[in-house]
């Protein structure tokens, strides 16, 4: 079972993601957690190199397919392999993070994005993708004071509603795919609203 959390900037994935994992486990089952980019150590490397401010002037082309080597490596070395052995994966950050950052952030046809992802990911797609949903003015706010932050100001408020805007249409693209909480409420909130659906899904 393969699980997706995508947002904006500072919604809470990354707790989420954590909380998930701890409750699955206490269930008795095998679940492990991962992230993009940087997932697999080569990932790491291009982590750093995408989210160093001084690596200034990397093309959206350039960009995109940085996003995608990290993503083939993550699919090739974590996701399949783990997903063979039959555990439940959680990554924080899936394709869809590219349709929104790579496509309608960095406006690269989302077509060109699809395609590069599909080649990348050999096809692999969430089972439930859970979208935490934030105003993005709230979500930059939260995110400040991370190591991130300077490169997130550098981008417009309009970037950022560009990719919020983008992952309500994914999720309404394929409702039956999406869980979208808005990322307001409580950690307690969220947590047991993400438990409910996944319960539903590992019953499925
Ligand atoms: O989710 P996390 O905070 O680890 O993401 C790191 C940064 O990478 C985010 O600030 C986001 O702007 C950026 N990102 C991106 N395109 C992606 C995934 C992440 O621009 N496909």
């Amino acid at each position: 079972v393969f699980i997706a959390f995508e947002g904006g900037e500072g919604a809470g994935k990354s707790t989420q993601v954590r909380r998930l994992q701890e409750w699955l486990t206490e269930e008795g089952l095998v679940a492990r957690t991962t992230r993009e980019p940087g997932g697999t150590a080569l990932g790491g490397k291009i982590r750093a190199m995408l989210l160093d401010p001084a690596s200034t002037g990397i093309s959206p082309r350039a960009e995109a397919l940085m996003y995608a080597a990290d993503r083939a490596q993550h699919v090739h070395e974590v996701l399949r392999p783990a997903l063979d052995a039959g555990e439940v994966v959680i990554t924080d950050r899936f394709v869809d993070s590219s349709l929104a950052y790579q496509g309608a952030g960095r406006t690269i046809p989302m077509d060109d994005v699809r395609s590069i992802s599909r080649w990348a990911t050999q096809g692999l797609r969430p089972d439930l993708t859970v979208l935490l949903d934030l105003p993005p003015e709230i979500g930059l706010a939260r995110a400040r004071g991370r190591a991130t932050a300077d490169r997130l100001e550098s981008e417009s408020l309009d970037f950022h509603l560009r990719v919020r805007h983008t992952f309500h249409a994914l999720a309404e693209a394929e409702p039956d795919r999406y869980l979208v909480l808005d990322a307001r409420q409580t950690l307690e909130e969220l947590a047991a609203a993400i438990r409910v659906r996944v319960s539903t899904l590992l019953e499925g």
